[in-house]
């Protein structure tokens, strides 16, 4: 790792490193692209919006493909974790990865069903290299107590919000208004940008994530071998999907991935804990990221209803037009990040504020504040359909609110969960840790995905049972992370992890 990077006197990024700016325009332009099209996926799927119309799915379908699609994004994380720490580095696996992602958008650009699944494949696979080997050279470019680690991630999150803005207000009109396809190429020009600025910039980021850890060439090769396989393999099983040999019922897909991912989620930490020869601190440290992670995967599970089922409820129950101008639907998801970076600073703030005065909630507590949340946006949805079910359509309001509450939740979990699973991995285990918090994202996405299905599955009588389910889950998740967090800290210090 290099010294000169870590440098506390490398200040030419708002005082932080110069390599965060190069990764804050390739985080921002990748998540333009990602959530720019992700607004208009279910919408596309479904019935379309007035005056374009899309596919003919129905929402228990799309709903199902958008959880699959978000689940592989993130879950991609796990093997593109792995990927960077063993084979290409940080550096390449983010490279590599912004190009699949391009290619897979413009593929999505194309006017044709059948290239359509082919196009979420490309961007799952790019951004499973891509987003968690960003985030883990943010960490590397400080050293370990470098105080200004968690506001360099407070940065970073800026950039992920500012790309969403951008993505929704650019794709969203394109898409809605000019036709789909226009907004999903209008993704792969954004990531472009993204490639282009990661090429001409890296140099910034020095010997940070350069190199992947040092292990045997034979291994290596083994390693290479068996990767270029499980490509052959998947690309196989892609190809001959499109090709109509073979096909699978999409809810049914859905609900073998969650049980995947549950299983692996079991096996990995019981690994950590039991066989990867863990120090006691380091165990804490794993405990305490591990109720982390059930916090995490609950609190996306509700938070990707955005685009999947109220998205819908929106685009069927809101009133959008304002005098003689009707908004694209998907704009309305621009508010999560406006409120991000509008209240970002604030959080930030408060945490400093609290923990000067001994009042600093531990990590476990503020994960639970952040499914209160949660649970509070969902509350103010089951008036919302209330209300639309004596008199549709009704006014924006709701939503706004939702979303705030949401927000203050992402807020009180996600920077902190990522700045956590940076600063308490095992060392040597970072790459893939980094992977597991995009694991709870993947669980969360694809029951995202199967709830938001349900909850659309007959028009608005659906929707409250199912989310006056999420809310007593929500409460209830909350309430064991509280009481736990009384038993279970992470070990602040741990001499290993601070080599
Ligand atoms: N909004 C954040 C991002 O895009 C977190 C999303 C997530 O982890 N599910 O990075």
């Amino acid at each position: 790792m290099s010294a000169d990077l870590q440098d506390k006197n490398n200040t030419g990024f708002f005082g932080h490193p110069i390599g965060l700016r190069t990764l804050f325009f390739t985080e921002m332009w990748e998540r333009m692209s990602y959530y720019g099209m992700r607004g208009l996926l279910v919408l596309y799927m479904t019935m379309g919006v007035a005056g374009n119309p899309g596919m003919d799915w129905s929402n228990v379908q799309a709903n199902a493909i958008y959880g699959i699609y978000a689940g592989m994004v993130y879950f991609l994380a796990v093997p593109g974790g792995w990927i960077a720490d063993n084979i290409l580095g940080y550096q390449k696996a983010v490279l590599i990865g912004a190009i699949i992602i391009t290619l897979g958008h413009f593929t999505l650009a194309i006017p044709l069903q059948q290239t359509f699944i082919l196009g979420l494949v490309f961007v799952a696979i790019g951004t499973g290299l891509l987003k968690p080997n960003i985030s883990s050279i943010v960490g590397q470019l400080y050293s370990y107590n470098d105080q200004r680690r968690d506001s360099g991630f407070t940065i970073f999150y800026m950039s992920i919000n500012i790309g969403s803005m951008l993505g929704f207000a650019v794709c969203g009109w394109l898409g809605e208004k000019v036709g789909w396809h226009w907004g999903f190429g209008a993704a792969g020009v954004g990531m472009l940008f993204g490639v282009t600025q990661f090429i001409l910039f890296r140099h910034h980021l020095g010997e940070s994530g350069k190199y992947p850890n040092q292990i045997k060439e034979k291994t290596k090769l083994n390693y290479i071998r068996g990767l270029g396989l499980t490509v052959l393999l998947i690309a196989t099983i892609v190809v001959t999907g499109i090709m109509g040999l073979w096909s699978i019922d999409p809810v049914y897909f859905a609900k073998r991935f969650r049980d995947f991912l549950v299983i692996l989620s079991i096996i990995y930490f019981f690994y950590l804990f039991f066989l990867a020869g863990l120090t006691v601190n380091e165990k804490k440290n794993v405990l305490m990221l591990l109720l982390l992670f059930v916090g995490a995967a609950a609190f996306w599970s509700g938070f990707d209803q955005s685009a999947g089922s109220l998205i819908i409820f929106t685009r069927d129950h809101v009133n959008l037009t304002f005098g003689e101008f009707t908004a694209p639907v998907s704009w309305t998801q621009f508010v999560n990040p406006l409120f991000v970076v509008m209240f970002a600073p604030f959080f930030a703030y408060l945490w400093v504020f609290l923990g000067k005065r001994n009042l600093d909630p531990n990590m476990p507590i503020k994960f639970g504040i952040g499914l209160i949340l949660m649970a509070l946006g969902f509350i103010v949805m089951i008036f919302a359909v209330k209300f639309a079910l004596v008199s549709s359509p009704v006014g924006v309001q709701w939503l706004l609110l939702t979303y705030l509450l949401h927000t203050f939740g992402e807020l009180t979990l996600s920077p902190v969960g990522l700045s956590a699973f940076s600063k308490y991995s095992p060392k040597r285990y970072l790459g893939q840790m980094m992977g597991i918090w995009f694991l709870a994202s993947s669980l969360g996405g694809v029951l995202a995905g199967l709830l938001g299905g349900e909850a659309t599955e007959s028009g608005l009588e659906s929707i409250s049972p199912v989310f006056n389910e999420l809310v007593y889950y929500y409460l209830a998740i909350a309430a064991v992370l509280i009481a736990l967090s009384f038993f279970i800290k992470g070990a602040l210090t741990d001499t290993k992890a601070a080599e």
